[in-house]
């Protein structure tokens, strides 16, 4: 089954109006990307302009970042990139915790189809959706977060904040990407 057929199965709604989202968007309820055999699952903010014109997540220039870097570290073929808000919010602006709460139920679906063993948090709107606060950095600890009690979640910076401070921010999501292969290796090899 393509990822688009199984994610139309599973709930996705190009009609949803759960939150004002829907008003101003080309493309209603962006689902992610990726193997749905996947074992790390990549968590963003929300599309923006190059993905509402795509309809795919992570298309624009930090979603091309994030593509090299998953390559460099070897993973490009088992991750599933989604966002936790699937509707472009006006300007690009931050998505409200309203608006967090409104898509949650999709995003608990997208990680119940894929089962991930890591979740990978890109930046702190990917940490609010499953309602964690604090600062994000390459170096917090992976750590397990009810109800997933099998997958790890590592938690890091999103590829946009790489592209605004430069080279050296990229090297170290690198290695936290790293990291989080090494964290499925130890639990299991890839399917
Ligand atoms: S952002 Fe999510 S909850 Fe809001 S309209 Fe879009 S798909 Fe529905």
């Amino acid at each position: 089954m393509s990822t688009n057929a199984a994610t139309e199965t599973l709930g996705r709604d190009p009609n949803c109006c759960r939150c004002s989202l829907w008003k101003s968007t080309i493309h209603i309820c962006i689902w992610g990307r990726g193997s749905l055999r996947a074992k790390i699952l990549e968590l963003g903010e929300a599309p923006g302009v190059a993905e509402e014109e795509t309809g795919k997540p992570f298309t624009g220039k930090a979603g091309q970042l994030l593509n090299r870097l998953n390559e460099i570290v070897g993973i490009e073929k088992h991750i599933y990139i989604t966002n936790p808000v699937k509707c472009r919010p006006p300007g690009n602006r931050k998505p409200s915790p309203k608006e967090l709460t409104a898509c949650l139920p999709y995003l608990k679906k997208e990680i119940e189809l894929i089962r991930p063993k890591v979740i990978v948090l890109l930046g702190r709107v990917a940490m609010k959706s499953l309602g964690l606060g604090g600062d994000v950095n390459a170096q917090t600890k992976p750590f397990w977060l009810e109800p997933w009690p099998d997958c790890w979640v590592v938690p890091t910076w999103h590829p946009a904040y790489c592209l605004r401070a430069g080279r050296e921010s990229a090297k170290e999501l690198a290695l936290v990407l790293q990291r989080a292969k090494k964290l499925v290796n130890r639990q299991s090899e890839w399917r």
